[in-house]
């Protein structure tokens, strides 16, 4: 850590992704959920998830406390295709009417 938290432009970051096994009392693996966060390189500041919901879940993306730590579920494969997607494109905030 190297600039000041207050005056960096947070231009590099770091990503930590990691893979959670959950298996039942069998010892089957009931689910897979990657754990990902991210911050800043050069100063350490931590990033936030602005979306999801707090908590845990199987079937939806969610965040820890503080939204410092996204839990989405995976599993291995390919995806089977809904029958409805829903793709959204928002301007970034700030970029103007
Ligand atoms: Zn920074």
């Amino acid at each position: 850590m190297t600039t000041p938290r207050q005056s960096c432009a947070h231009e590099r970051f770091s990503a930590h992704v990691g893979v959670q096994r959950l298996t039942d009392d069998g010892g089957r693996v009931r689910n897979f959920i990657a754990e990902v966060q991210v911050s800043c390189t050069d100063c350490g500041e931590p990033f936030h998830f602005l979306c999801p919901d707090t908590g845990f879940s199987f079937t939806r993306p969610t965040v820890n406390v503080g939204a410092t730590m996204l839990h989405a579920p995976i599993a291995p494969g390919e995806a089977v295709l809904p029958d409805r997607i829903r793709f959204e494109v928002q301007r970034p905030v700030g970029s103007g009417s």
